[in-house]
């Protein structure tokens, strides 16, 4: 290799790993983007005028026009997208890379030598990346609403493994029997999708962090995988970091959603009746409802308020409106701080991105271990559109299907009030018994409307 290239592709890598350790932290996950995409500019770059194959004038005009085509694409899809709908968005761009992978191993799979070590990284390439695209597509139509309701066969655990056991053993076949004929890796292709499409179909609305997780890694995987295929450092080192990095934020996902990494690799996620349906929860007892006034006497005289931000606050885009009322709280000498739940909203670090969007001070988030003793002290939490991370039946009903799940220990404040828009459920479709505590009060209305009608009243106190 053009020797050029080589250090191309080492300091692309350094970028890769720079930028990773960058995006650990709010302050500099901006930069971290920059370098590591920067990074990837100039192994593209490089790869394209700096190798040593013999290539007809024509496909450089193919390339530009698919980067010139795609960069278009990708550059109007991110600035229009809502913050509520980047789950959406990571799944598809999951799935896109599988389904290059799966592509690029067709195509190898017509140059194959023959020699076994280059057939299994074939075959991997068009399995994994077949199911990591299907799988994708799926997680895609469920997080965005078109494919609401958890579909069960009978029997899909065992379903599931039969055909992927049945996979893995064409693919051993296809392996020794050495096979040259097309057909039989489009047969291998359309088992991967249809794994995908089983894989991912049961799965309950709140086991969704872990699966999108696990594609995330799978497709750092499929790319690792065709990385080795052409011999390429650069794809190889890139694939595996986003592997690895999938692979720590899903055992960081089973953590918080409560499941075991063998719990959800063996298909038993998705067991337990959450997720989809809306309108699934009994409302049970009743609740106390309190006016924006009372809510404003209750934090003007408090010490201690703490934040509880959910998805219903991403969608409300009240995250300006709060940030306004922690700077009034703030200057009228209350102490306030945000708890962040590590699967509050529809994506890991959901809160986090949002409220940095508002320059809200990284030391005043706090991290579901560390707040949770600092309830009991706490005068007014404010729960916005929040339900699930909140919800403590995860602590106390083993009926459940959330039990075990780590929530915010919000029941412990002194006050509790909840702001979201009726009694219906959050994403897990269960009852909240938080709303039926004697020391919570309903704040019945939009997010956005309301925290501001709470600021206007709290400026005129
Ligand atoms: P939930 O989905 O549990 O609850 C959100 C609440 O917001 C709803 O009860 C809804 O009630 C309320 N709401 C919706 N719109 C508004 C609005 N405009 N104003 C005020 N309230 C509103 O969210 P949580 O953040 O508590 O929990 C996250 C859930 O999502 C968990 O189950 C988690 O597992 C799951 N999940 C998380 C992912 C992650 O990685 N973070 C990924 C995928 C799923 P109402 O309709 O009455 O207003």
């Amino acid at each position: 290799m053009n020797i050029y290239l080589s250090i191309i592709y080492l300091v692309a890598t350094v970028t890769f790993i720079t930028g990773l350790k960058l995006l650990g932290h709010p302050d500099t996950a901006k930069k971290g983007n920059q370098i590591a995409a920067g990074g990837m500019g100039l192994a593209i770059l490089g790869t394209i005028l700096l190798h040593d194959l013999e290539v007809p004038g024509f496909v450089y005009g193919l390339i530009g026009g698919a980067i010139l085509l795609g960069g278009i694409i990708g550059y109007v899809i991110a600035i229009k997208v809502k913050m509520t709908k980047m789950p959406e968005l990571v799944s598809l761009f999951n799935g896109f890379g599988g389904a290059s992978a799966a592509l690029i191993g067709l195509v190898e799979f017509g140059q194959n030598s023959g020699e076994i070590s280059q057939t299994v990284t074939i075959l991997a390439a068009i399995a994994i990346g077949s199911l990591t695209f299907s799988g994708s597509m799926i997680a895609w139509a469920k997080l965005n609403g078109t494919l609401w309701k958890d579909i069960r066969l009978p029997k899909y655990n065992l379903i599931n493994n039969v055909v992927l056991l049945a996979i893995i053993a064409y693919a051993t076949y296809m392996v020794f029997t050495g096979t040259g004929s097309l057909v039989f890796a489009v047969i291998l292709l359309l088992s991967g999708l249809l794994y995908g499409v089983l894989l991912v179909i049961p799965i309950g609305g709140a086991d969704m962090p872990v699966v999108i997780s696990l594609l995330n890694s799978l497709t750092g995987i499929a790319a690792a995988i065709t990385g080795i295929l052409y011999d390429n450092m650069v794809m190889l080192a890139g694939g595996i970091l986003v592997g690895s990095a999938g692979l720590i934020l899903t055992f960081a996902m089973c953590e918080a959603m409560n499941r075991s990494l063998i719990n959800v690799m063996f298909g038993a996620f998705g067991s337990t009746e959450v997720g989809g349906d809306e309108h699934h929860a009994q409302t049970t007892g009743t609740v106390k409802k309190a006016t924006v006034s009372d809510v404003a006497i209750l934090m003007n005289y408090a010490q201690r308020v703490i934040f509880v931000p959910g998805y219903g606050l991403a969608v409300a885009q009240a995250q300006h409106a709060i940030h306004e009322l922690e700077q009034l709280l703030e200057n009228k000498g209350v102490e306030v701080k945000y708890a962040i739940h590590p699967v509050a909203g529809r994506m890991p670090g959901h809160m986090n991105v949002l409220l940095a969007e508002t320059n809200v001070e990284y030391d005043k988030l706090a991290e579901m271990e560390d707040v949770n003793p600092e309830f009991q002290n706490t005068d007014v939490v404010l729960v916005v559109g929040a339900n699930d991370v909140v919800n403590p039946a995860a602590r106390n009903d083993t009926s459940s299907p959330i039990y075990g799940m780590p929530i915010l220990d919000v029941d412990m404040a002194k006050q509790i009030i909840v702001n979201k828009r009726s009694m219906n459920p959050g994403y897990a479709g269960i009852d909240n018994e938080l709303f039926y505590n004697q020391k919570t009060s309903m704040l019945f209305g939009d997010a956005k409307t309301t925290i501001q009608a709470l600021i206007s009243e709290l400026k005129g106190m």
